[in-house]
């Protein structure tokens, strides 16, 4: 894997607060892939899902994997039919609390206004409250981890059928398509 590849982020999950998620992938992998390696990186995942933040800080990027985790896990418990961890809980209210961003239509499109003081803790606020309308949402029975091999990313299955098994079919679902005709079935 070239490094291009290795420091690209998948932005391709629909649902915001799992695309945060993907973050860290191939979760069920001996090695699981950390891309928020530095505080830039945070910033940079930021704008590219359309939150304009500049200048994260070290600190910043504590919270955000700690809020990133914390969703990560209770996604993960409410897929596999368990209660999640109340920390968790607490962490996912805590932070959508602190945050003090508001959503502005601009022209056709929803965009969000941070504070000029907190924008960072404002962004975890916007991720936070995405998971909690997810979670605590219409939707949630059809939360899921991805079958994929070594992913374990989460993802919203809003097939017809509810049979969708891969966080996405341009990545996980295609690689599986290709190692099934390598294998000849
Ligand atoms: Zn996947």
């Amino acid at each position: 894997m070239n490094q291009e590849t290795h420091r690209a982020f998948r932005m391709d999950n629909e649902v915001l607060a799992f695309r945060f998620t993907a973050t860290m992938s191939d979760r069920a992998a001996a090695a699981p892939r950390e891309r928020l390696t530095d505080p830039g990186r945070l910033t940079a995942w930021l704008q590219a899902t359309g939150i304009g933040v500049t200048g994260a800080s070290p600190s910043d990027l504590k919270d955000a994997v700690e809020l990133r985790e914390a969703i990560y896990r209770i996604g993960t418990a409410i897929a596999t039919g368990r209660p999640p961890e109340p920390e968790d809980v607490g962490i996912l209210n805590a932070t959508a609390a602190a945050g003090h961003a508001s959503a502005a239509l601009d022209h056709d499109s929803a965009t969000w206004r941070l504070t000029q003081k907190t924008p960072v803790r404002d962004a975890l606020g916007i991720l936070a409250t995405d998971a909690i309308h997810v979670f605590g949402g219409p939707d949630r029975a059809r939360i899921k981890n991805c079958e994929g091999t070594d992913c374990a990313g989460l993802f919203l299955d809003t097939s017809r059928g509810a049979n969708r098994r891969w966080c996405s079919m341009n990545t996980c679902g295609n690689k599986a398509k290709k190692s099934r005709l390598a294998a000849g079935h």
